[in-house]
Order: structure tokens, then sequence, then C-alpha cells
């Protein structure tokens, strides 16, 4: 098999290159394409290593110096958001692992479904904003959209469970994050490195935040509506600390059927890669005599606001959840400035969609320009 990694400098994406290299000699994958947006050192390292065709460096202004360091060898160097596309669309790449952070990765991997590639999906924005024209455009290019969020790779291994007739409700796992059971008054003072720092999973600074502030959760609630084609109110977030059980689904008979494995996104992207094989692992087996216990919760949609602000949106459909991820990612870089505080992120988000009004269709294009309004005229 032949991939393309977007964003293979970040989490997901290292994560990715160490599931090609554990499957070497069981699943042999070729890395064609390799993309970051900062990190030269890194991708200039991973392309010697994985030996791509291309390898794409977002930001305009790093492309002379991954240029440079990468004359000696007969690798092709792109840039900016047609560099990106180019590593989405490439003849002999049969599937894209879309794992750029944020609105950033929309364009690329619509691109790949175009051109007729089977996405392995971490990217959870694309869905959020653009659900309806993805799952739209995966169905007329037949391709195979398969999911890397834990709880969506755990929701769509369940499925197989049962028809999907007989689905009664999907129930999302949240850990709660490092704040859990936290008052606002608590929340007040919170300094980003607490924030950054996540009980069980190690991610980009982004989704971190994201999962402080709940509206992880609220972005997967509305990722989960158009991988899985439910409503809304079929979803239901259950805070499960441990992070073992990584979602479930309830059948009509009152079955569940869950997925669990240790917190290793290693697991959901290799099951992403092999699919419908389960190939071995080397991730550890979930001893269940040293857990002991799992433990189950209601998330406090009161003191977490993004969660609650996200189902809105989610429920509102149209343009809302552009706007709602549009105003999450300029909140969560101020605050990891240091320019507002914790709570700050839900309250900003909350006044910025105040100001926009709903409109039920729209195109690609018409959400890239709201995408770009919001950070505009709604600059922090
Ligand atoms: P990281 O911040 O670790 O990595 C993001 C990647 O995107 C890096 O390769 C980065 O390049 C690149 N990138 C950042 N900005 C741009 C841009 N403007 N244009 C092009 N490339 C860009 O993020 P994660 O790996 O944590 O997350 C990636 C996606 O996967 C997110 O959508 C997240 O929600 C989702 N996800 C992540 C999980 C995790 O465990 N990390 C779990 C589930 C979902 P560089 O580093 O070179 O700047
Ligand atoms: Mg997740």
């Amino acid at each position: 098999m032949n991939i393309s990694i977007l964003g293979s400098t970040g989490s997901i994406g290292t994560q990715a290159l160490e599931v090609v290299d554990d499957l070497k000699g069981i699943k042999d994958i070729a890395v064609l394409a390799i993309t970051g947006n900062s990190n030269v050192e890194l991708l200039e390292a991973q392309a010697r290593r994985y030996k791509p065709s291309l390898a794409v460096i977002a930001d305009e202004k790093k492309y002379n110096d991954l240029k440079c360091r990468l004359a000696d060898t007969n690798i092709k160097v792109s840039t900016g958001e047609e560099g990106l596309c180019e590593a989405a669309t490439l003849d002999k790449c049969d599937m894209v692992l879309s794992s750029i952070v944020g609105f950033a990765g929309l364009v690329p991997t619509m691109k790949a479904i175009e051109a007729g590639k089977d996405i392995a999906l971490a990217n959870k924005e694309t869905l959020v904003t653009a659900g309806g024209l993805f799952t739209d455009a995966v169905k007329r290019h037949n391709v195979r959209l398969l999911p890397v969020d834990s709880e969506h790779s755990a929701i769509f291994q369940s499925l197989h469970g049962g028809n999907r007739g007989e689905l009664n409700k999907i129930l999302l796992t949240a850990s709660g994050g490092p704040f859990f059971g936290k008052t606002k008054d608590e929340l007040k003072g919170i300094k980003k490195e607490q924030a950054l720092k996540h009980p069980n999973w190690s991610m980009g600074a982004k989704i971190t935040i994201d999962s402080a502030t709940l509206m992880n959760k609220g972005l997967e609630i509305i990722e989960a509506k158009w991988l899985f084609d439910v409503f809304l109110d079929d979803i239901e977030v259950v805070v499960h600390r441990e992070s073992i059980i990584h979602s479930m689904v309830e059948f009509c008979d009152k079955s569940v059927i869950a997925q669990l494995s240790l917190p290793s996104m290693k697991h959901p992207i290799q099951y992403a890669f092999t699919y419908p094989e389960r190939l071995p692992s080397p991730d550890r087996s979930v001893s269940f005599a040293e857990l002991k216990a799992l433990t189950f919760a209601k998330p406090d949609e009161e003191t977490f606001r993004c969660l609650a602000l996200a189902k809105k949106a989610g429920r509102m459909g149209g343009i809302m959840p552009t706007v709602l991820n549009a105003a999450n990612e300029v909140a969560v870089a101020a605050f990891l400035c240091d320019k507002i505080g914790f709570l700050e992120i839900g309250e900003y988000v909350e006044s910025v969609l105040s100001k926009y009004e709903n409109k039920l269709n729209f195109t690609i294009e018409d959400i890239i320009e709201i995408d770009r309004s919001v950070r505009l005229e709604h600059k922090i």
C-alpha cells in the first residue's frame, strides 16, 4: 500500500510513521509524500528515512530551507496549499492520512477524495465544518473514509456487532481532561502549562486544549454525526476517566458493544491502515486485574461551556459549526499566547457564534470565506 501523510511532523503523523515501521514485513507501506508546516528539521529527517517522492512544507517562508536541506536527494520539495494538494493526489497513492491540525486540512483532504484516494481521517475539523459536503464527495468518488480519532475508530469497530438498522445510540467516551470535577472559580486562573498536561494522552497543543475545555468532545459529536449518519441526539457523552473504553454503541436490544485498549493512537491508526484486516501490534494488552475499576460520569456542561456550544452549533447545522470551529481555533491560539484566560475561550466562541446568521446551504468556497471572516473580523 502507498500512503501520503498530511501532517507527518505532528503527533498523529509521527505515530503513523511508527506504525509503518511496526508493520514492516507484515504489511509493507510505502510513504509517498510527507508534509509539515514549521518543523523543517523533523521533515528533513523523515524525508531521509522514509524516502518519499515528495516533501511539502506548508509555510512558504520555510520552502528554501527545506529545498537546500534536501538538495542532495531526488525528493521533490513543494510548498503552500498547492503543495499539500499535490501530496494528497499523487497518482500512485492509495490512501491519504489526513492529520493536519485545524481548518488548514480541509482543502487537501477534499482534493484527495476527489482524486479517488481512501482517507484515514484524524482531522476532525474537516467533518465539523464541511461534513455533508465531505460525506457526499466520499459517496460520489466511491472512496473509503476510515476514522483515526480513537472514539470514532471504536464506534466503527463496535458497529460490526450488529446491523445499522438495529443501532439505538452511540456512547461517546470522554476522559474529562485535566480539569474534570473543577468548578468555574477553580478554572479562573488556569495557566496554559496546566491545560497542556492531559492525564491520558500526549497530543498536539490545539487538541490538548480542546480536551481541557471539552470542545474536543463537542467537535467529536459533530464528527460522529457525519461519519455514522446519526442524529446528534443519538450520541451520548460519557465521562470515562481511564480512557480504556474508547467508545461504545447500544443496539435496540440494549446490548452495548465497546472497543477497549490501552490509550494509544497507534491502535486506531493501524486499524485504519490495515482495515478490514487486523494485524499484530507491539502495543501492550489491557490488564484488567491491574486496572481494577473503570469509572463513568456525566459531563458538566455548565462549567465546560464549549461542549454545550458545540452541541448547539451542531444542532443548528449549516454554517454554524464552521463559525464555532474558526472561533475556537482563534481562541485556543490566543490562550496559548497568554492573551486570554481559560474560561474566556468559551466566552469568546459564544460571542462570535451570536454574531452570525445561519445559512443552511453552502459550498466549500462559502465556508472558506466564513472561516476567513471569523479570523479577520474577530481577531484577539
Ligand atoms: P499537531 O499539532 O501535533 O500536528 C499538526 C500537523 O499539522 C503538523 O504536521 C503541523 O506541522 C501541521 N500543520 C499545522 N498547521 C498547518 C497549516 N496551517 N498548514 C499545513 N500543515 C499544518 O496535531 P495532532 O497530530 O495532535 O492533531 C492532528 C489532527 O488530528 C487534529 O485535527 C486533531 O484534532 C486530530 N487528532 C489528534 C489526536 C492526537 O492524539 N494527537 C487524536 C485524535 C484526533 P508542523 O508541526 O511542522 O508545524
Ligand atoms: Mg478523540
